[in-house]
């Protein structure tokens, strides 16, 4: 087994820029530092992106699309190379998950056998796709061909949070770069590293130079520069609703770029009394919110449960999460990491007071100081009961290992309390009756439903939201679509022949 402590202690990751092909520093040689959740300590100082540097990357950017080294290569071309881009990163799987965790907090685990090769197969994914599908000869009249063909956009801004770094990215830039796309990706100030050494694999892979741009830097500062740039096409972003909203702001007042956003949500799993075995229903449910210390959008931060198994739930759910091994990140027997920063963490702690103050039971939620990384920011699981819908811990995205648990009456009860969100990213049905799990899952406004499981997903299928979780869709050949334009060429055929 890997000490991956001590490779941690030995990493010394790229840290700068990478714009049109090569690293440098940014404007200023202006820093800021990326620190390890595990304990609080700096691991290295990044270069944070000026509106300058971020001009240098998208202008790099659109000359590389002008040129049509890549956006007008043999679609084969793009293929070869994203799929040698997806065999070097399972060739880097150590170098790559030692950086995620590190700087994000994930267990090494869980970035050896799901983040790296997740985002490693989403590359593959889109690149094999590229000589599968056609576009589209359109019912014109007889004495016309119309050709319905999609084209690249030109140049996509990504815009990514630190919840899964890796895999987030992936299914941004995939699509873009596959598509013929240039992209400049501005990742979480958080968690830059394992983005630049994607930028550095992607070059050694064969992306030509001012494809891929990666710009860390400060979201007000470089995002907003990406945001608000004339040459860029699109913006895809995955975060806050906040700062989702923001970037339509900076569309409207500068070209009217498409912004497409994921913007997380409150996702409800909704157990019914007939559910068919509780243990599996509470293994997912508990999986399902404190995977990833809870940092993860489609997390199911709402359990609606009817009453008659509430409780023998509610105490599975408390025995799996008690039983979760949570430790340093850099431990392969560890289930549950920590969260990604101190001011996260003060978020989750200020959110289980909230709960108090509302009235709730709070079961865990305390700060864990563990033995020789007492620096670090980990936060036990943490169930609230005895609160309704209308709570504040059942409406905002906590973004923590936080459960909050409603109890209902029956199936139409439970469908009302889960449609009652702003937040519609996913949602679960538990329950043996097939009409009852038909009809919920038509009922409920989600972009994605699970029936009797939960968190099972593959790049075949869209991801996205309803609502205030957003409207684009990451994954799929639909999200291939989303970074194209659909142009229309009309030929007259009339004539004498
Ligand atoms: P965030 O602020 O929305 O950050 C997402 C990305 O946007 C980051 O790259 C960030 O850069 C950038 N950004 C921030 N402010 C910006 C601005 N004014 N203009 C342009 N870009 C900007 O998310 P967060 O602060 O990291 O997390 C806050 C909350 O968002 C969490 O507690 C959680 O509820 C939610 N969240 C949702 C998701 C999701 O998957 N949907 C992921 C993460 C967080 P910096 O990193 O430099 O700030
Ligand atoms: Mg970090």
């Amino acid at each position: 087994m890997t000490d991956w402590i001590a490779a941690a202690a030995a990493v010394r990751p790229e840290t700068r820029l990478f714009i049109n092909g090569e690293f440098r520093a940014a404007e200023g040689d202006a820093v800021f530092a990326t620190v390890a959740p595990r304990d609080g300590s700096t691991i290295a100082e990044v270069s944070s992106a000026s509106a300058a540097d971020v001009d240098d990357a998208v202008q790099a950017a659109a000359r590389a699309f002008a040129s049509g080294v890549w956006s007008r290569a043999d679609r084969r071309e793009r293929q070869r190379v994203l799929v040698r881009l997806s065999d070097l990163m399972l060739e880097h799987l150590d170098e790559l998950a030692l950086l995620e965790s590190l700087d994000s907090g994930h267990p090494i685990g869980d970035s050896l056998r799901v983040d790296v090769p997740n985002a490693a197969r989403v590359f593959r994914w889109y690149a094999e796709a590229l000589d599968k599908v056609s576009d589209e000869i359109a019912p014109a009249p007889e004495q016309a061909l119309a050709l319905v063909t999609r084209e690249a956009l030109g140049v996509v801004g990504a815009v990514v949070p630190w919840n899964y770094p890796l895999i987030i990215s992936s299914w941004k830039l995939a699509p873009a770069l596959a598509a013929g796309n240039s992209v400049v990706l501005k990742p979480a100030e958080l968690t830059s590293l394992s983005a630049l050494k994607l930028a550095e694999l992607a070059h050694e892979a064969g992306v030509p130079a001012g494809v891929l741009n990666v710009v860390p830097g400060l979201g007000a500062v470089a995002g907003q520069a990406l945001g608000r740039h004339p040459r860029v096409d699109k913006i895809a972003f995955t975060g806050s609703p906040r700062v989702g909203l923001e970037f339509m702001r900076y569309s409207g007042e500068s070209n009217g770029k498409q912004v497409s956003l994921e913007l997380g949500g409150k996702s409800p799993q909704i157990v019914l009394d007939d559910v068919a075995d509780l243990e599996a229903c509470a293994s997912a449910v508990a999986w399902g919110i404190f995977y990833n210390a809870g940092q993860t959008c489609h997390g199911g931060s709402r359990l609606i449960v009817q009453d008659g198994v509430a409780d023998a739930l509610v105490a599975a759910v408390q025995r799996i999460g008690s039983e979760l091994v949570q430790g340093d990140p850099l431990l392969e027997s560890t289930q549950i990491g920590t969260i990604a920063s101190e001011t996260q963490l003060q978020r989750v702690l200020e959110y289980v007071d909230v709960a108090r103050g509302e009235g709730a039971e709070v079961w865990g939620g305390d700060r864990l100081r563990l033995d020789g990384l007492d620096g670090g920011y980990y936060v036990s699981p943490t169930v609230f009961t005895g609160v309704d819908n209308a709570s504040r811990v059942a409406r905002e995205e906590i973004f923590g290992p936080a459960l909050t648990v409603i109890r209902v009456a029956d199936a139409a009860e439970a469908l009302r309390v889960a449609n009652d969100s702003e937040y519609g990213l996913a949602a679960s049905v538990w329950t043996r009756d097939l009409t009852t799990a038909h009809r919920i899952a038509r009922g409920l406004r989600a972009g994605t439903v699970w029936v009797n499981t939960f968190d099972v997903a593959d790049v075949i299928t869209p991801f996205g939201g309803f609502g205030g979780s957003g409207s684009g869709r990451d994954r799929s050949l639909h999200a291939l679509d989303s970074y194209t334009a659909l142009k229309t060429t009309w030929i007259d055929l009339g004539g004498d022949l």
